[in-house]
């Protein structure tokens, strides 16, 4: 639990305190311009949690004041908006510059949260045309933005490292995607969203200066202990790469699939960031691909944590001529795996409740995926209902058991994770306390979302209000709202999500 250490500021959306460092860098990095306005915003859904981490009341919510600024038709008088300039890898091809498209940043705000480096970045997502916007129209549409904003509160509650929302504002502006769609805002919070893309525009333009900039920047004000290390760039290399390593094993542990890991959307602080066309894993499929757009499966869920390794070393490409050595950039790099397996080894053992690590481990969790790839089975619901396991009464596996068609492959494989539970003496309650604090009852289906999206569609915002506040205690019972936990309905399946946003 991160308890606030300072006392809460209480700011008003007039009184936040905005400065903007990453606007201190040389003009190269951004251009400076405004939020295009939108006609008659409306207040979408807002995180008081997120709200909280800026010191800013959520009284504000319902205010003018408030709708106006994070829909971005008022700037206030002492912000510096810019847009960012970056390049990416997309889909494992160069693609050249790219940069905020669609999103600007309003400035850095102090981070009262009492954790984190002291400042933390607000960003306006769908504010309008940039220099960077290249064919598209600068807009978000309601869908996407709601889905970026409760995935964000979502991944927080869950307990991953992930970029916040702060809240969507709506317009009843159309926006042309497949079909009109209507126009809306998301507001998001890092302490940075410089990307891995961001270095590697400055490598692939050969500006190395600016590099040098940029790297020096992000190892200044977001990991300083790394100044003292003998070659600071290799040590931020080797930095993010084990916080990328991390955080594949941190997606993997809860079917979290992000769907674009462009390297563009690959987060220099290890954060999750970019949210389009994710998915969390339901009926279980390794080779499960959540981008509709994704045709070749790069991204499917199996291929994640080599998709993540495979984007440190187009950071450790562009960061080359800073550290000196192919060998230095190679040993910043060559842990990946190491680190991504022992902390899914770690995860997954908290998953299954087992206290100790033994060599017949991994044989376990190989029958439980292969059992459950080949029975389809719910990702979250298995997890949620083992919890529920009594070692001495398999009769009360029951609805454990009925996820799996393979009832005798279930129950051979329910007997060795007893005899594994009785080696260690583990204790039902005491294990089904600490798997249910690690194994989330509720996760943000893509149903759930759709109709949460389709009421706001009809300008009802209640259950993405009702969402957020379920999403924001994923390990909690909530009794009263077991049904958001449940198998996805039929229609579910039909459900498509690609890269329109
Ligand atoms: P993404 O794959 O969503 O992270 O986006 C890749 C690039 O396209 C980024 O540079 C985005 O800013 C840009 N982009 C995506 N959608 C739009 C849009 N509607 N208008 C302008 N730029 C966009
Ligand atoms: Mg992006």
């Amino acid at each position: 639990m991160n308890a606030p250490i300072s006392p809460r500021p209480g700011y008003r959306t007039d009184t936040l305190p905005l400065g903007n460092s990453f606007a201190a860098l040389p003009p190269a990095f951004f251009t400076r311009l405004m939020p295009t306005p939108l006609p008659a915003p409306y207040l979408v859904g807002a995180s008081a949690s997120a709200a909280q981490l800026i010191g800013l009341e959520p009284a504000e919510f319902t205010t003018r004041e408030f709708i106006e600024t994070f829909s971005g038709n008022r700037t206030p008088d002492s912000a510096l908006p810019v847009a960012a300039v970056y390049s990416g890898h997309q889909f494992g091809v160069w693609a050249g510059q790219l940069g905020d498209g669609r999103a600007i940043l309003l400035g850095d705000v102090p981070d009262c949260s009492g954790s984190g480096n002291g400042w933390l970045e607000l960003q306006l997502k769908g504010s309008g045309l940039t220099p960077y916007s290249r064919m598209g129209d600068g807009r978000a549409v309601l869908r996407s933005s709601i889905r970026e904003f409760l995935c964000s509160e979502a991944m927080h509650g869950l307990g991953i490292p992930t970029s916040r929302a702060l809240c969507v504002t709506g317009s009843d502006q159309y926006v042309l995607r497949e079909t009109p769609e209507t126009a809306a805002v998301v507001t998001r919070i890092a302490p940075s969203f410089v990307r891995f893309g961001s270095f590697e525009h400055w490598f692939y333009n050969d500006k190395i200066d600016a590099l040098r900039t940029l790297a020096d920047y992000v190892i200044d004000r977001f990991y300083p202990v790394l100044r003292d290390a003998g070659n600071p760039y290799q040590a931020l290399l080797q930095e993010v790469t084990q916080r990328t390593a991390h955080l594949m094993a941190d997606w993997q542990s809860v079917g979290f699939m992000h769907g674009v890991m462009n390297t563009d959307n690959m987060s220099i602080l290890g954060l999750t960031l970019d949210y389009g066309p994710f998915g969390f894993m339901e009926a279980f499929d390794a080779q499960h691909i959540c981008n509709h757009t994704d045709r070749q499966g790069r991204y499917s869920y199996r291929m994640q944590p080599q998709m993540g390794e495979w984007n440190c070393y187009a950071l450790g490409q562009a960061l080359l001529p800073l550290i000196g050595s192919v060998d230095a950039t190679k040993a910043a790099l060559e842990p990946f795996q190491a680190h991504y397996l022992a902390r899914l080894d770690r995860l997954l053992h908290a998953k299954l409740g087992l206290a100790s690590t033994q060599q017949q481990d991994r044989a376990l969790l190989d029958a439980m995926f292969g059992l459950m790839q080949a029975n389809h089975v719910d990702f979250t619901l298995f997890f949620r209902l083992l919890c529920e396991l009594q070692i001495d009464d398999a009769g009360a596996d029951a609805p454990l058991r009925d996820l799996f068609l393979d009832r005798p492959g279930f129950d051979a494989w329910a007997g060795q994770y007893r005899s594994r539970l009785r080696q260690e003496n583990s204790a039902d309650i005491k294990r089904r306390l600490a798997m249910q604090a690690v194994n989330p009852k509720y996760v943000l289906r893509n149903y759930l979302a759709q109709v949460a999206i389709e009421k706001a569609q009809n300008k009802d915002f209640s259950e993405v209000a009702k969402l957020l506040a379920i999403l924001e205690k994923p390990f909690d019972e909530q009794p009263e709202h077991a049904a958001y936990a449940e198998l996805p309905p039929d229609w579910a399946s039909t459900l498509e999500v690609s890269c329109s946003s």
